[in-house]
């Protein structure tokens, strides 16, 4: 299927696109490089533009001649949306609407898109299914809800079929180490631990030792991206094959404390992270953990890395191979 991926050259939607093209899907990259990496597009041509065009957004799925489309394109940062929900409101909602309009305009009728645990925001219960009530605690959060409830809307009334899968904590990078994360700045746990053990970083600080969880840190169910971009082929089949709308988890059901991952990450690099134990992070829940079973059973989705080991491993290749798109071209361009 022509399918186009916004945020195609982002960490996720990298992943995704191969995934896609692997399954001989074709996959078109939709992105305005604000933080995505051109380097990061692999085996699908791109399209630069911006989904606050409505004129660039329609162009895109005019020129791909897109039969269905996965939505990656999003602001992610919880903190930066507390301080400016403004810009996180007119990137992830109206621009997911002037998507919608253009896909209405040129009758594309399936969507996927990225969607996020904070959606639920405080657990009431755990491991979180997806009856669990929604309640997100932050602009980001709520964005991502706002899109799911305009994508139920329009599917009632305007024939939209969707499926709007709910990431836990997306890690590693592709097994091959040619993709992988690369944020700027990095706030996310996994690379930052790696890059406190490369040297790259003084130290790493963990954020809340006081927690009420048996380590006294925070629990996360960290999700392989390879695992994640699988299940975003297996949505789309589903949709094409007449399969109905659905909002998904997409984790492993299983949960690691923050120095459950140091002590792996000092395994698998056979390096001593440096430590600093620091107060909590504003927003953070104690725990977050996927009942993630539904997806398994409707979809026949597996994830296949459910140890730690192997996700940390996977992004510890990826941050020895030099963990940033720029200087990977920067040591090309060196004949190295
Ligand atoms: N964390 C930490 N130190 C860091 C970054 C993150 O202790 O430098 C903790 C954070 O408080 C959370 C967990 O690691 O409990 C995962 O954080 P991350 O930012 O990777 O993902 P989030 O759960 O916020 O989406």
């Amino acid at each position: 299927m022509r399918a186009l991926v916004t945020g195609g050259a982002g960490y996720i939607g990298s992943h995704a696109v191969r995934a896609l093209a692997a399954r001989g899907h074709e996959p078109v990259v939709f992105d305005n490089l604000s933080r995505g990496h051109r380097e990061a597009v692999i085996d699908a041509p791109i399209i630069v533009g911006d989904l606050l065009s409505p004129g660039d957004t329609a162009q895109a799925i005019a020129s791909s001649r897109a039969e269905a489309v996965l939505h990656f394109a999003g602001l992610t940062y919880v903190g930066e949306s507390v301080g400016h929900p403004d810009v996180y409101y007119r990137n992830n909602v109206a621009g997911t609407m002037n998507l919608l309009d253009a896909m209405r305009e040129h009758r594309v009728g399936t969507i996927i898109f990225s969607s996020t645990a904070a959606v639920y925001g405080d657990p009431v219960r755990l491991p979180i299914d997806e009856d669990h009530p929604l309640a997100p605690v932050s602009p980001y959060g709520r964005s991502k809800l706002m899109v799911e409830w305009m994508l139920r809307d329009r599917a009632a009334s305007l024939g939209l079929r969707y499926v709007a899968l709910r990431y836990f904590n997306a890690a590693g990078s592709s097994l091959d180490g040619r993709i992988g994360e690369d944020h700027e700045p990095e706030t996310h746990l996994i690379p930052r631990v790696l890059l406190a053990a490369a040297g790259e970083l003084p130290e790493l600080t963990i954020l809340g030792t006081d927690w009420d969880t048996p380590d006294g840190t925070c629990i996360r169910d960290y999700i392989h991206v390879e695992d994640l971009a699988e299940a975003h082929v297996l949505a789309l089949d589903h949709l094409a094959g007449g399969g109905r709308s659905a909002s998904w988890n997409l984790g492993t059901g299983k949960g690691c404390s923050v120095r459950e991952v140091i002590a792996c990450a000092e395994k698998v690099t056979g390096r001593k992270v440096p430590l600093v134990e620091g107060g909590r992070r504003a927003g953070d829940p104690a725990v977050l953990v996927a009942a993630a079973d539904r997806i398994q059973r409707e979809l026949g989705w597996r994830p296949r890395h459910l140890d730690l080991e192997a996700i940390v491993a996977s992004a510890w290749r990826w941050v020895e191979r030099g963990g940033r798109y720029a200087r990977l071209a920067a040591a090309r361009g060196a004949g190295r």
